[in-house]
């Protein structure tokens, strides 16, 4: 079967290739790594993450997004080639239409970029669409109706917020608060308490195994290892739930106080929907114990996490390919 149209979550963490009755084919980290002699690819999501911090002096490991914008054509170029080249495979000799994730404040100049990558990495037609339009709809969200709905998306470098209505953005905010920062408060809330080095990698698998958003009575405990800072020595702690909770409160304060702000640029009738229906919350960051809770708390309206928050992105690219013209007003073209 030949592949007609293809989805894109292109995400600061995490990409993602949707086929339309195949579901998500890829989920790699987003990360190219170079020769640096010759600027060749020498490898694209998640091999090269594992050169990440690891890499001889001549190979150089790059995300093509930073917090959440394009940092880098050349690379973001690069990666979709690879990712679309790998799922059409040699054989496939029609161009796909493609459908690309791009943040919520995309400008014009960054939009034809990412659309004319995608174009010479061998697509027919790209649209670019909004971050929190896609997530909404893999949320199972129906933006195309008269009621107002309220998305908070938690990815790696940003969280966008979003109220959307009749199929569009009716206001919105994106702040660089999101995973890479709560792992960042990790590092520095252990370096403090406990003088104890650790890495990227150590703070997030801890986040990901004990984090919790509020402190709970029934604490969970892991084991955290990383280097002394005076004897320079390894050495082991035993961390809980309600020390990562303290961690990244100051970070989740931020978060609240941009949900905040955009009820308060949300039109009346849609906020009352929006109390009627709850926050929606998708992203990685969704997966964060009991942010559901922690939100309803800080903003007094209900909020659940959407099924498969990391998905929601991708399935989102996947129902607007099924449904072009039911989602025109969504579809950003070259212009
Ligand atoms: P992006 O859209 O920016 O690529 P994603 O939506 O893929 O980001 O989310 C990636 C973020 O989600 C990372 O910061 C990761 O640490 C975080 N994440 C993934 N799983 C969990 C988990 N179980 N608990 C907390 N955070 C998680
Ligand atoms: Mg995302």
């Amino acid at each position: 079967m030949f592949i007609k149209k293809i989805g894109i979550d292109l995400g600061t963490t995490n990409t993602l290739v949707f086929i339309p009755n195949k579901g998500v084919v890829i989920f790699e980290p987003t990360i190219v790594a170079y020769d640096l002699n010759d600027n060749k690819v020498l490898a694209v999501g998640r091999e090269a993450k594992e050169m990440l911090g690891r890499t001889p002096h001549d190979i150089g490991a790059y995300r093509p997004l930073k917090d959440g914008v394009i940092a880098d054509y050349k690379t973001t170029r690069a990666m979709l080639k690879y990712f679309i080249s790998k799922v059409l495979g040699s054989f496939n000799v029609l161009k796909p239409v493609v459908i690309i994730s791009g943040p919520a404040g995309i400008t014009s100049t960054e939009r034809r970029a990412v659309i004319n990558a995608a174009m010479d990495a061998g697509a027919r037609e790209v649209y670019l669409v909004r971050e929190p339009i896609l997530a909404a709809l893999g949320a199972g969200i129906p933006i195309n109706s008269a009621s107002g709905h309220l998305i908070v998306n938690i990815g790696g470098g940003t969280s966008e917020v979003a109220v959307i209505s009749l199929g569009g953005i009716v206001s919105w905010a994106s702040l660089r608060v999101a995973g890479n920062k709560f792992d960042e408060a990790i590092i520095e809330y252990v370096k403090k308490k406990y003088n104890l080095a650790i890495g990227e990698q150590t703070a997030e698998k801890i986040k990901m195994e004990i984090g919790s958003a509020m402190p709970q009575k029934n604490k969970t405990e892991a084991e955290v290892r990383g280097r002394d800072l005076d004897s320079g020595l390894p050495k082991s702690i035993i961390m809980n739930s309600n020390e990562i909770a303290e961690a990244i409160s100051g970070h989740l304060e931020e978060i609240s106080e941009t949900i905040r702000n955009v009820f308060l640029n949300t039109p009346p009738e849609l906020a009352a929907d929006i109390i009627e229906k709850g926050i929606v919350i998708s992203g990685g960051g969704g997966l964060l114990k009991n942010i559901d809770e922690y939100i309803s708390k800080v903003t007094g309206v209900n909020a659940y996490i959407a099924e498969d928050p990391l998905y929601c992105v991708a399935k989102g690219t996947g129902i607007i390919l099924e449904h072009v013209d039911m989602y025109k007003r969504a579809m950003m073209s070259k212009k």
